[in-house]
């Protein structure tokens, strides 16, 4: 069965007391999220979080996923976090996020570093391009369109154009998910995920409510 990617990427938000909140509100809803059919559903908090997500769904069908990765193996990298060390707590990590383009000048070429660094651990990435010619390194199969002017503005993308671009990613590549992400929400998501060439979505602001993204796994 063809998956549907539902992705909550928190960013750079909670404190810990914020994030078990989260969890116990996400968690309440255990029954409904036991039965999501082809929906994959990954949660993306901060590194600080991957532990304690970890205990809480080991064994479920949520995934987890780091929001980065270092472009460097293990060793003497201060402050990195490596692709071999996340593997003990997610599955996936996002990489290209146009936050780190942006403020951390993030290259293709260490972005294609990364790529391999994750898939070398067992990582799937899911990576965001920014529009149809962003390159996309090899090994990729996971790819999320999000145009600048939609993260964060409450302004997403025309579901119109998010498909006709999903349709160009796709016809340069092979074997290619291409989600949509930009001001995603409960009310717009269906205009998204109906599509045919759209294969899920990655939320940002809207994941920090837990019974928002519920409701936004409900609706997708
Ligand atoms: C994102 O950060 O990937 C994103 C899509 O953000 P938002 O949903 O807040 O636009």
């Amino acid at each position: 069965m063809e998956k549907l990617y539902i992705v909550a990427n928190f960013k750079s938000n909670m404190t810990n007391n914020e994030a078990k909140n989260w969890l116990d509100v996400f968690i309440s809803h255990k029954q409904e999220l036991k039965n999501m059919g082809d929906k994959e559903v990954i949660l993306a908090p901060t590194f600080t979080f991957l532990l304690s997500f970890n205990s809480v769904f080991s064994g479920t069908n949520i995934k987890l996923s780091a929001q980065n990765l270092s472009p460097f193996d293990e060793g003497a990298f201060t402050g990195e976090v490596n692709g071999k060390q996340i593997k003990d707590f997610a599955d996936y990590v996002i990489i290209g996020h146009s936050e780190r383009r942006n403020n951390f000048g993030e290259t293709d070429e260490m972005l294609t570093k990364k790529v391999n660094l994750a898939l070398k651990y067992g990582l799937t990435p899911i990576f965001c391009v920014q529009g149809k010619d962003t390159n996309i390194p090899q090994g990729v199969n996971v790819v999320a369109y999000e145009p600048v002017f939609a993260i964060g503005t409450g302004t997403p993308d025309t579901p119109e154009n998010a498909d006709k671009v999903c349709e160009d990613i796709i016809a340069n590549h092979d074997n290619l998910s291409v989600l949509y992400g930009g001001s995603v929400t409960s009310d717009n998501v269906a205009n998204f995920t109906k599509s045919d060439k759209i294969k899920g979505v990655l939320v940002g602001g809207a994941s920090l409510d837990p019974m928002e993204f519920l409701n936004i796994i409900k609706n997708a």
